[in-house]
């Protein structure tokens, strides 16, 4: 069933286990997610950012999404990831998106603030919920030794949430975007300062490529929602490897290949997210 994000996020933070959010392009991608979230029985949440609508423009993604998420047996939020714009996040929330992250990370505290809170009063009058982000989570190769000047601050935090209204705050604490060119070092003591200051769930990105042990950790600290793509992303190109090198040559015969490797993969971290 199709759900607000907030619907899945709230019972998430109360019970202190953590809802997987899954970016994906393509439609196989969708389908291996939903699969994998419906034979574990948990929340997803199926999302595209704006920079891959160059390979999956907004609308057909809204086409195929909106309807597997309305008949999938689990609750499914579908999410508009990383708007860097006013009219791109207006128009996913058209499209009938049930959550826009907003991203305005880059800009400095008082207009980020200002952005997302007319933004959160537009989301909310469509029914939908807004994530937005309080420090700035870097591309992998930003990672650096310097990477705490990204960091969020927590001291920041209560107030934040407070004058923008969002639904669930993504914050910036260790991890990166794409895959890791060298093992993130996470702040868990800031995730638990910001968990307590800001009332809202605490959304982590660049969740690819992190331990079991991180992930668990971070939970236990305070996450509710753990954004994924390259992973699945990785997974659906390896699914037509396998085709190819088992000697398919069809492309209706790859794509089954290619549903079975992102199922794999999206439970292997639903179960990690959900069960503890
Ligand atoms: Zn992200």
């Amino acid at each position: 069933m199709l759900v607000n994000l907030k619907e899945i996020l709230q019972p998430a933070r109360e019970q202190k286990y953590c809802v997987g959010h899954f970016d994906i392009v393509n439609i196989e991608m969708a389908r291996g997610v939903i699969a994998a979230a419906e034979e574990i029985g948990a929340p997803v949440v199926l999302g595209i950012e704006e920079e891959q609508l160059k390979v999956c423009p907004l609308d057909d993604f809204a086409s195929f999404v909106l309807p597997l998420a309305r008949k999938a047996s689990v609750p499914v939020a579908v999410h508009f990831d990383h708007g860097l714009t006013f009219g791109r996040c207006i128009e996913a929330l058209k499209l009938g998106f049930t959550s826009v992250n907003f991203d305005c990370s880059r800009d400095i505290l008082e207009i980020n603030e200002a952005k997302v809170a007319e933004m959160a009063r537009t989301a909310h009058a469509f029914g939908a919920a807004i994530e937005a982000e309080l420090g700035y989570t870097p591309y992998a190769s930003e990672l650096h030794d310097n990477v705490s000047d990204f960091f969020t601050d927590p001291s920041q935090t209560a107030e934040y949430v407070a004058v923008t209204e969002i639904d669930a705050l993504a914050i910036s604490v260790g991890t990166a975007h794409g895959e890791y060119l060298q093992t993130p070092k996470l702040d868990y003591g800031r995730i638990r300062a910001i968990a307590d200051a800001a009332k809202v769930p605490l959304v982590l990105h660049g969740g690819s490529g992190l331990s079991d042990n991180t992930i668990r950790e971070a939970i236990e600290s305070g996450v509710s929602k753990i954004d994924i793509f390259t992973d699945i992303n990785i997974a659906c190109c390896q699914g037509a490897i396998q085709a190819y090198n088992d000697g398919v040559n069809m492309i209706s015969d790859v794509i089954p290949y290619e549903e079975h490797a992102v199922k794999a993969a999206a439970a292997e971290k639903i179960r990690l997210f959900f069960n503890r």
